[in-house]
């Protein structure tokens, strides 16, 4: 960040000038950001915050990591979208990364998490035809309550979140939904019908709902005695977030598929993928199934130097030790404002004492004082930094958080 941002309007008069031309789908935080690199974003001001969100876990190495801008460089410069009707010289080094890095057998590229999700549904329901011998049109996936797996009108579906759902019927059918962590319900809703489990090994948007120790293990080996699939939505826990590539590994678990996005991308391209065995993603024949972008070489070189990034395991890392940094943090808080938390690498959903504000007063007051959070439930608000952070900077952001909560 040399030269101050250029813009010809001021924070405000952009934020008035989205009001009557965009859709009023978000509620975003009254900041402006103009620039980024690292940790930190600047507003069109010239103000700096230190981005305690990154894109939702899609800025796991930062903004603009030198490595990914370098690939993405390289690439723009060569080639950037063929469709899959061609080859192109990027897509197999990707795949191969990939499934090494997941210990997987096969990659299915798509763009964002969402279309991983739907790609992971459609091919649980083919293996269930084509393999486990399900009735045609009677297969079943269940789902934990409190989902979050993306917006299409086939995942709300299955959304316990009213406000995702209403008004967006009718809805897919087809999904059983049961509490989260809650392995005897599991039990009960599977039958043979059941062509997968889809759960996330940690719910973000729910708040960073951490299941027990346990519930991983026991959800694979649920789904394997039934002969159906574990299929882990990793779009926001995996990629070096919780302190493993995968957050399944934290129970040595091995899920059927999993699905990743967000990070996947390094914040510069949307790129998703399905991975699993050859056994589920086998079955998809050409013309089944696609994407005009999925795969793309731009995406490609991108999620490659992802991958590279990853397999160094310094990000997961420093996740792990960072993230003990944040929970020591967090428990010095705990009655002085903070009422609880859970939290796993450099990821925690932070409950906030109501008496002092909705999780969306405190993330503004935090902006005022230069970092950036989103509030997702209530009171709860989300801290997921980049993983490039340094222990000062995370220090010093659980010092802005006591001084909101405690002044
Ligand atoms: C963000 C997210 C999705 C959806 O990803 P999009 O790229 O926004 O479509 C799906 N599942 C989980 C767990 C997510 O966090």
């Amino acid at each position: 960040m040399t030269a101050p941002a250029r813009t010809a309007r001021g924070s405000e008069e952009l934020i008035r000038a989205e009001e009557p031309v965009l859709a009023h789908n978000y509620h975003p935080l009254p900041v402006v950001v103009a620039r980024a690199e690292g940790a930190w974003v600047e507003d069109v001001e010239g103000r700096r915050y230190l981005d305690m969100l990154a894109g939702y876990s899609a800025l796991n190495f930062g903004h603009r990591h030198p490595a990914l801008i370098d690939a993405a460089h390289r690439q723009l410069d060569r080639l950037t979208l063929t469709s899959r009707a061609f080859h192109n010289d990027r897509l197999a080094g990707f795949a191969e990364r990939l499934s090494a890095l997941t210990g997987t057998d096969m990659v299915l590229p798509m763009n964002t998490g969402a279309e991983a999700v739907e790609s992971g549904i459609k091919v649980a329901r083919k293996w269930a035809y084509d393999v486990k011998g399900v009735p045609a049109d009677r297969a079943t996936i269940v789902v934990a309550a409190d989902n979050f797996h993306g917006r299409t009108t086939t995942i709300v579906s299955f959304s316990t979140d009213e406000t995702a759902r209403a008004g967006f019927g009718p809805f897919t059918p087809g999904f059983k939904v049961v509490p989260y962590n809650d392995l005897a319900a599991l039990e009960a809703a599977v039958d043979e019908t059941t062509a997968a489990v889809l759960i996330e090994p940690i719910q973000g948007e729910a708040g960073v709902n951490i299941p027990d120790d346990g519930y991983l293990a026991g959800v694979r080996e649920l789904t394997r005695r039934a002969g159906c699939l574990f299929v882990a939505d990793e779009i926001q826990s995996g990629l070096g977030r919780t302190g493993h590539t995968l957050a399944v590994e934290h129970e040595s678990v091995v899920p059927d598929v999993v699905l990743l996005g967000k990070a996947l991308g390094g914040g510069i391209v949307p790129v998703s993928a399905v991975v699993g065995s050859r056994e589920v993603l086998g079955v998809l024949r050409p013309g089944e199934h696609g994407s005009t972008f999925g795969g793309n070489p731009l995406a490609a070189a991108v999620g490659t130097a992802v991958v590279e990034l990853l397999e160094t395991g310094e990000f997961q890392r420093r996740a792990t030790e960072l993230g003990a940094v944040l929970r020591e943090g967090l428990a010095a808080l705990v009655g002085r404002g903070v009422v609880g938390f859970r939290a796993r690498g450099l990821w925690a959903g932070v409950d906030v004492d109501p008496a002092l504000g909705t999780g969306r007063e405190v993330s503004e007051r935090l902006m005022r004082e230069g970092v950036l959070v989103k509030d997702t439930h209530g009171s709860t608000i989300r801290l997921a930094p980049p993983l490039t952070v340094t222990g000062a900077e995370l220090e010093g952001a659980l010092g802005t958080l006591e001084k909101v909560l405690t002044s």
